[in-house]
């Protein structure tokens, strides 16, 4: 997201937010961009990814609407602990993990079964 308050024409690095943690981002994590300017951190699309994708947990309670895609969902989904508006389909965390799996710019890594504890 984008900060409240930030200058739409001006745009500082640190006026982009994650959705799902509030973290600011500083340019140095990964970060991947959903619909209307929301974004997910790397750190919590791992979570996201371990917990939806991996152990076929759902904390989004049906029907949510995804954050990313702006979506009504019935399917698994994730909700942020930190911030519980804040939810992503199990459609998006799987198109936002590939994207940065792939992205040659970050080391991010879809998180493996047997890591996943
Ligand atoms: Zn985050
Ligand atoms: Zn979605």
């Amino acid at each position: 997201m984008h900060r409240p308050g930030a200058d739409p024409a001006n745009m500082q690095i640190s006026d982009f937010l994650c959705d799902f943690s509030g973290r600011e981002w500083d340019g140095a994590f990964p970060m991947v961009e959903g619909h209307q300017g929301s974004l997910i951190s790397g750190d919590c699309l791992t979570v996201a990814y371990t917990e939806v994708v991996l152990q076929g947990a759902s904390s989004a309670e049906p029907p949510y609407r995804c954050t990313m895609c702006l979506e009504e969902k019935e399917d698994p989904g994730w909700q942020s602990p930190a911030r519980p508006e804040a939810m992503i389909c199990k459609r998006c965390i799987k198109q936002s993990a590939g994207r940065l799996h792939k992205d040659q710019d970050w080391e991010w890594r879809k998180p493996e079964a047997d890591a996943a504890g």
